[in-house]
């Protein structure tokens, strides 16, 4: 079997992780069965759907590394052949014109929900001649299902799912203006682009039994169904803006790496042993839906920071420094040039251990582009009374002396320092650490001195003495 999927956001917001997890999957799936994974925007309400959150998806999925093979396509486009495969049901008699009203419409809601049944629609056009038909309404049309029998889904996430066939309403296809409805574009647009599995979300899961319906009317294939288990936020309700989930462009903006996000996504809701840590190129041997649980998962943003941190530690340095540096570029007053480009090349070891995120890694490293005085934080200015001015101060000579500046140089130079006026090591450093960084937490002391080279050490801690 030749094997198509596709993704289909409706750009009515931003692309959510929940929508970007179903992406991946699709991406996956296609991808490691050699298959086609397209990518398809429900845009068909006009007037829900932006350009902007077209763009946001189309970027999101980008940089995510999940735009679809070939041509986008935009379902509005697609208007005519919808409504023109209505004409064929219309014509072979699978489907019927509807002139009930709004009032009737809510009379046969109210009454079916009091009788607890779930089919709200009465069906009091299916049969109806076409001469009753009042003049004055513009009709809508709906599906002829079937009214008797089952219908069985053999969903590779949800199993084998049967329900009755008198519970399915008979849907509507066309709306009153011509507009086709989401449950009949979604079936034509999979037909005409030959998927031949629907991964989406398993809130879905009831809309395919109505979209088998209409594939039997025509006569077309029906695509494998796999309906994933949605994202809950922490207490295990639907994932909200509450529970801190964001769009994915803000991922990428809080400094999170698209491989990092895909990792945690994948392992949210499938799994391979106890794997964490799954490159993409395992993930395309591995990746099958047998593995993809039924329960909904929780969204846990303590699991990404820790998989970024582990894809940060282990991204190639020079690429991890493109990005700092285009994050540092962010900051006002910093010195963006090949000195202190030097020093983060230098200091990138120490300094990518300590993070979870481009954003904190740009944070915590500005001190090595900052202009001399530095900016002290309330913390580091506590540290420096009177007592450590002094000691920081008469460390400048031993310093000097040193013949060739490197790590283990001054490590020992200050040790030694540091014994020979019977003073505690932290006496020293801490003090020091505020000098050359301004805060109270960095990188080792002995290696962000290094970095920084004698010259700019002396100024630095010569500029806090002079306060
Ligand atoms: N456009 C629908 C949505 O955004 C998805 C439809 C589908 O995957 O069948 O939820």
């Amino acid at each position: 079997m030749d094997i198509t999927t596709r993704f289909a956001p409706s750009p009515t917001g931003f692309l959510h992780i929940g929508g970007a997890r179903t992406a991946l999957f699709n991406f996956l799936f296609a991808q490691r069965f050699g298959g086609k994974y397209l990518l398809r925007i429900e845009d068909t309400d006009r007037e829900r759907s932006t350009e902007a959150a077209t763009e946001a998806i189309l970027s999101g999925l980008k940089w995510l590394g999940l735009s679809g093979q070939g041509e986008t396509v935009f379902q509005h486009k697609n208007i005519k052949r919808h409504q023109d495969i209505v004409q064929i049901l219309l014509d072979n008699g699978s489907a019927y014109h509807c002139y009930c009203t709004p009032e009737e419409l809510h009379k046969m809601r109210s009454k079916a929900l009091k009788e607890g049944r779930k089919n709200l629609y009465d069906g009091s056009w299916r049969d109806r001649s076409p001469s009753d038909a009042p003049s004055d309404i513009s009709p809508v049309v709906r599906l002829k299902t079937e009214l008797t029998g089952k219908t069985s889904i053999n969903d590779l996430v949800q199993g084998l799912v049967t329900v009755d066939n008198e519970v399915i309403d008979d849907f509507i296809l066309l709306r009153a203006d011509g507009s086709p409805t989401y449950m009949h574009s979604v079936v034509v647009d999979d037909h005409d682009m030959q998927v031949s599995h629907v991964i989406r979300g398993d809130d879905h899961l009831n809309n395919a039994f109505r979209q088998i319906q209409l594939y039997k009317a025509m006569d077309w294939e029906i695509p494998v169904f796999a309906h994933i288990p949605l994202i809950h936020g922490h207490d295990g309700t639907k994932l909200s803006k509450r529970h801190g989930a964001l769009g994915v462009e803000s991922y990428r903006d809080l400094g999170y790496l698209p491989d990092a996000l895909c990792n945690y996504l994948l392992r949210l809701g499938w799994s391979h042993g106890d794997d964490e840590i799954i490159s993409r190129e395992d993930a395309l041997k591995w990746f099958d839906f047998d593995k993809v649980g039924q329960s909904a998962s929780r969204f846990d943003i303590t699991k990404l920071d820790n998989i970024n941190s582990i894809y940060i530690k282990n991204l190639d340095d020079e690429y991890l420094i493109k990005l700092l540096i285009k994050e540092l570029e962010k900051h006002p007053n910093l010195i963006i040039n090949t000195t202190t480009i030097h020093r983060i090349k230098a200091g990138i070891n120490g300094l990518k251990t300590r993070v979870k995120t481009i954003k904190e890694l740009a944070e915590i490293s500005t001190f090595y582009m900052a202009k001399t005085p530095l900016q002290l934080d309330k913390k580091a200015r506590d540290i420096l009374n009177e007592d450590a001015i002094k000691i920081i101060n008469g460390l400048r000579e031993p310093l000097k002396n040193i013949e060739n500046w490197s790590e283990l140089a001054i490590e020992t130079a200050i040790k030694f320092y540091a014994e020979k006026y019977n003073l505690k090591l932290a006496n020293v450093a801490l003090p020091l650490r505020v000098a050359l960084t301004g805060t109270t937490s960095s990188p080792s002391i002995f290696e962000v001195a290094s970095v920084l080279g004698w010259d700019e050490v002396d100024l630095r801690i010569e500029s806090v003495c002079r306060k």
